[in-house]
């Protein structure tokens, strides 16, 4: 059953409440008549049709679930691709602990609007729009008001994963369907191809947002550290913005591609040779790693007041010595996501530069394989999932 299958059983349930005593048209009037079947229709859980982990590390398999109705100020998005994050990996597997079961990750989704409550301005029926990481937050805290939502001082909503504000749990794109606040929505400027956009919301955003907050551009040294979903865009969004970007990765097969997407240069972790000669040259480094390494030795490749931008999540913690850092002023700092504006912007920006995500489709039912592959470093760059090929 499909979203519309849901639509479907909407309108049974309609006609057996009808059938149950709901007055007709004659004897309660034909405004009351509407109203009613207006409002049994915002009542109807819609059945939901997705892929979940039943526990911590299981295969995904079919699940399925019920979103809530569509409320005045909310848009019910028949879900078009949604791209497979590693954070979807390290979560299903509750590799940061804390995750809650079953689960439907996915959080970089784009499709189609289907139906809006009465209240909606911001997108229309038959529009795309897209969802990221959030599905709402406080939104009357000071870092909401700056329209940092992902930095909620009650804690933002994650699209799965997390528990709405009735406590329910949260299910992610990995789905046919998905009910959102329009304010946690994203338009979807035309130009985008839909197959590329949906890792913009997750991976896209992760690295625009401290490059901007920084002010990465022009005349610095930029260097990306693990060319996979985060690095690809961050070398993209990295060159956008004019800086000079180097890659360095673990893989050694990675060269050609790196140049292609806008390196100026490339050059292998696996080389001790490459942390002598890469030594304080760059003003930026964007670490986007999943898993455990040193970065005291990437902290010497920064120039004095050099800043290592932290974005990847490896699930164990790390030493930092402090000659690294005191010695030539540098800083570390971290980033999480970006919030609704700046997500919106750097959607516009991407439509101004003409930067997608280069994608592997994949229909739903080979989601684990594509895990396997993404922790092999096995894609270029990023899996999405086509929701329209059916679960
Ligand atoms: P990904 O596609 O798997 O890319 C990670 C890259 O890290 C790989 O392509 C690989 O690049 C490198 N790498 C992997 N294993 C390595 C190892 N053992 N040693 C050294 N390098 C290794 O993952 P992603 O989706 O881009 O996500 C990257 C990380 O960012 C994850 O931890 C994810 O949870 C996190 N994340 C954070 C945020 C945030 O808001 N801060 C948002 C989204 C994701 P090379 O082959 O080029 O070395
Ligand atoms: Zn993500
Ligand atoms: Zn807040």
């Amino acid at each position: 059953m499909g979203w519309d299958g849901g639509l479907d059983r909407r309108r049974q349930v309609g006609y057996i409440i009808l059938a149950n005593g709901l007055k007709g048209p004659k004897s309660s009037g034909t405004q009351k008549y509407t109203n009613r079947l207006k409002q049994m229709e915002r009542e109807t859980m819609l059945p939901t049709r997705g892929y979940a982990a039943l526990q911590a590390g299981a295969a995904l398999e079919p699940f399925t679930f019920e979103r809530r109705p569509v409320g005045p100020h909310e848009a019910l998005i028949r879900i078009r691709y949604c791209g497979i994050c590693h954070s979807d990996i390290h979560q299903a597997r509750d590799e940061w602990g804390g995750a809650t079961f079953p689960m439907v990750p996915g959080h970089e989704i784009v499709g189609t609007v289907v139906k809006v409550g009465e209240a909606v301005k911001k997108v229309r029926e038959g529009e795309i729009a897209g969802v990221g990481c959030f599905v709402d937050s406080c939104r009357t805290c000071a870092s909401c008001s700056q329209g940092l939502e992902q930095y909620c001082e009650k804690g933002m909503i994650l699209t799965y994963n997390g528990r709405d504000k009735n406590g329910e749990p949260t299910y992610g794109g990995y789905s046919t369907q998905i009910v959102v606040d329009e304010n946690y929505l994203l338009q979807i400027p035309k130009t985008l191809a839909l197959e590329g956009t949906g890792p913009l919301l997750c991976a896209g955003i992760t690295t625009y947002s401290p490059l901007r907050h920084w002010g990465v551009g022009k005349g610095h040294k930029l260097a990306v550290v693990g060319l996979g979903g985060l690095g690809h865009m961050a070398v993209k969004i990295g060159r956008a913005l004019g800086a000079d970007v180097t890659v360095l990765s673990h893989s050694g097969g990675k060269r050609k591609e790196a140049e292609r997407l806008g390196a100026t240069e490339f050059a292998e972790t696996g080389h001790k040779e490459t942390f002598t000669s890469l030594a304080r040259k760059f003003d930026f480094i964007i670490d986007t790693v999943s898993a455990p390494h040193d970065f005291n030795a990437y902290l010497e490749l920064l120039k004095t007041d050099g800043t290592l931008i932290l974005v990847g999540v490896p699930d164990q913690p790390m030493q930092i010595g402090a000659f690294g850092l005191i010695l030539q002023r540098r800083r570390i700092v971290g980033s999480l996501i970006g919030g609704i504006r700046e997500t919106q912007e750097m959607l516009d920006f991407c439509a101004d530069h003409g930067i997608t995500s280069d994608v592997e489709v994949i229909p739903m039912q080979q989601v684990n394989e594509a895990y396997e592959r993404v922790i092999r470093g096995d894609v270029r760059f990023r899996f999405v999932i086509d929701l329209d090929s059916g679960i």
